[in-house]
């Protein structure tokens, strides 16, 4: 699944391709993605121009010069490409096509579609059910110790599952969850609430940790996301991320960190797999 990083990567060359895209007309080609299509969808995105592509945790929002935001988000296997030119043939799982006044095609496919879109007021995102409830942006430049212990504050989930909850943390899914914790020598398993003081202060592990999160993705964005399956950039180009990776999908091999000598170990976290090195990550 893609994650902040993934997202990211895909805004970029958004961006990067499309610094002008009016949408002649967009052509929907099945019934929905995970959930079904708004009625009045193609009608009200045709002859619009998208004015900025901006993300919000896993999300994408196109904001539209008609006030209006298209929020998408790639599920699993959602990608974007920019074809030259109308696309005659439409692929298997092309589901929504952009047709861009310039002639060309953005293009959505989406083999499992547990993507989504939905089209709403721009000034409605604070108070979007899914948007206005995500957790601070781990990559914004305000998002420091004090900001993650505040989201941890009085929680007693693991802090493995605190980063993976959308509410407290926006973007982090499974991989770099795992990778942050490594990084920051944290067991997946403390309580969340063990990273903040009872005032809401950050901690010294939640002082390794806020860090931790963010260069992490920061490192990830720069390298363009991660070549997990099914996921490639608009313009092609697959990520270089996973060849980092210290801890995840690295179980029975050698801990990476300088000095120590621990196995990656491999367990299950709310039905997510974990890895974890129990020597340098042990409380
Ligand atoms: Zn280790």
């Amino acid at each position: 699944m893609p994650e902040l990083p993934e997202v990211e990567t895909v805004r970029r060359s958004l961006e990067q391709q499309l610094p002008e895209a009016i949408l002649r007309r967009v052509q929907l080609r099945s019934r929905g993605l995970r959930w079904p299509f708004q009625k009045d969808l193609e009608h009200r995105l045709a002859g619009a121009a998208i004015t900025c592509f901006a993300r919000r945790g896993k999300y994408l929002l196109l904001h539209g010069d008609r006030a209006e935001t298209l929020i998408v988000h790639l599920g699993m296997t959602g990608t974007f490409t920019v074809y030259d030119g109308a696309v005659k043939r439409p692929a298997a799982h092309d589901h929504v096509l952009f047709v861009l006044a310039d002639g060309r095609t953005l293009v959505y496919n989406d083999p499992r579609r547990f993507g989504s879109m939905e089209l709403v007021r721009t000034d409605a995102l604070p108070s979007h059910p899914v948007i206005g409830r995500l957790g601070p942006e781990p990559v914004a430049e305000d998002f420091d110790a004090a900001v993650l212990a505040e989201s941890l504050r009085g929680r007693r989930c693991s802090i493995k599952a605190a980063l993976l909850n959308q509410h407290l943390v926006a973007g982090v899914g499974n991989i770099y969850a795992c990778e942050a914790l490594h990084r920051a020598r944290i067991s997946p398993r403390v309580p969340a609430g063990s990273l903040a003081t009872r005032t809401g202060r950050p901690t010294p592990r939640c002082r390794r940790l806020a860090p931790a999160i963010k260069s992490i993705l920061e490192r990830a964005i720069a390298a363009g996301g991660s070549t997990l399956r099914d996921f490639a950039a608009p313009d092609g180009a697959a990520g270089a991320y996973p060849s980092s990776f210290r801890v995840y999908g690295r179980d029975g091999l050698r801990c990476r960190r300088n000095g120590c000598d621990g196995v990656i170990r491999v367990f299950t976290q709310q039905g997510r797999s974990t890895f974890v090195c129990p020597r340098c990550q042990r409380s």
